[in-house]
């Protein structure tokens, strides 16, 4: 349900520890897309190889090279976050390329510039986080987090760390931390600041605290609209959170009203036909409010969401749990399709592994199993 932020990427699920062909990753820009005819790298100009999008840059900015990215940054040093994120539009990269430029980093570190490991263990624990490698992403940010704690302090950039770490590690307290160290250096009206309050009010959601989550996407939304002005994906994102906690506490009006809002700003910011993760978050949690109120549009947008996951890379297991809310959704009406998208979400899972995927096959077995016995039942009445 989009409601698992990052700074800037939200995501869901625990991830395992070994890199793979990312199935994880929630959010965000495509890892390694084929980028359309016509694009170029916007350091080189040049379209050959693989280009990839690892920011929020659009337009003559959106695609890029690895090694350009890679020859940047080293041309910033000293100045190290242009290996975590972008000069520009300031988002985290995200995706594989960002991965790899961490451990690119990392590697440059370790092998010649002592200095920079800690910045460099940031970079790498970021953007593992960013397509779900949370265990491994959670090493290099405790690591990050001690020295820089060490040398600096309470800086912003300690506090950048200690909220990468708490969603890494789901820790609610990291994010307290870190919002009492933006409030010591009078930045609660930042967009880090706001994200930590995304971030924090996510972990209490976790810990069924909705009214006390809500208050922290309250106040992370008004300092969003005031940072941003106007229609903006983080202010969407905020939203979304406070459509979702609307859901939960059983206001649907207020979720449909939250979630068509945050939409529409996504489609104003992206691109009426754009196809995002942000997107398909909307699309769904829209469908889930819109099915509670018993809206016959609800099936559309699951559908809709669903269609999007699969075009985006690592989307799996959103897909995976989007088709079981339409299940959900069809047990009112409709156990044939029911069946189907339970069906649909194991085909899917059948070429992914981990606990996680154990513990999902299990759970869909059930329910599909729940659908046919009352199918049965109905039947027989
Ligand atoms: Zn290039
Ligand atoms: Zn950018």
């Amino acid at each position: 349900m989009g409601i698992f932020n990052r700074r800037r990427r939200s995501y869901e699920d625990s991830p395992t520890t070994p890199r793979r062909p990312l199935a994880a990753a929630q959010k965000g820009s495509p890892a390694r897309a084929a980028h359309p005819p016509g694009a170029a790298c916007r350091i080189c100009l040049s379209d050959n190889g693989a280009l990839i999008q690892p920011c929020a840059c659009r337009g003559a900015s959106t695609w890029v090279h690895v090694d350009c990215l890679k020859r940047w940054a080293i041309q910033k040093e000293p100045r190290v976050d242009c290996w975590r994120r972008c000069g520009v539009c300031r988002t985290p990269f995200s995706g594989e390329g960002a991965v790899d430029l961490g451990e690119a980093f990392l590697g440059r570190a370790l092998r010649s510039k002592p200095a920079f490991v800690p910045a460099a263990r940031h970079a790498l624990g970021s953007a593992l986080l960013a397509c779900g490698e949370r265990e491994s992403a959670a090493v290099h940010l405790k690591a990050s987090l001690q020295a820089k704690r060490r040398n600096q302090g309470d800086t912003a950039d300690v506090a950048a760390v200690l909220n990468d770490l708490g969603i890494a590690t789901g820790d609610e307290r990291l994010f307290r931390d870190a919002l009492r160290i933006y409030g010591a250096l009078d930045m609660l009206e930042t967009n880090d600041a706001a994200f930590a309050r995304l971030n924090r009010g996510n972990a209490l959601v976790r810990r069924g605290l909705y009214e006390h989550a809500s208050k922290e996407y309250a106040q992370a939304l008004r300092a969003l609209e005031k940072v941003h002005r106007g229609d903006h994906a983080d202010v969407a994102k905020a939203l979304g959170n406070l459509g979702v906690i609307a859901e939960y506490n059983g206001d649907y009006e207020e979720a449909v009203a939250y979630h068509s809002k945050a939409l529409n700003m996504q489609r104003a910011v992206f691109g009426k036909d754009a196809t995002t993760n942000d997107i398909a978050n909307s699309l769904e949690n829209l469908g889930v409010a819109r099915g509670r109120l018993g809206d016959s549009e609800a099936e559309g947008h699951l559908l809709a969401s669903i269609a999007m996951r699969r075009t985006l890379p690592a989307q799996t297991r959103a897909a995976v749990r989007t088709l079981a809310k339409l299940a959900a959704l069809r047990t009112k009406t409709n156990m044939d399709g029911a069946q189907e998208a339970y069906t649909a979400a194991r085909f899917l899972l059948a070429s992914e592994n981990g606990p996680w995927v154990e513990k999902q096959k299990a759970a869909l077995a059930r329910a599909a199993a729940a659908v046919s016995s009352s199918g049965r039942l109905s039947s027989l009445c």
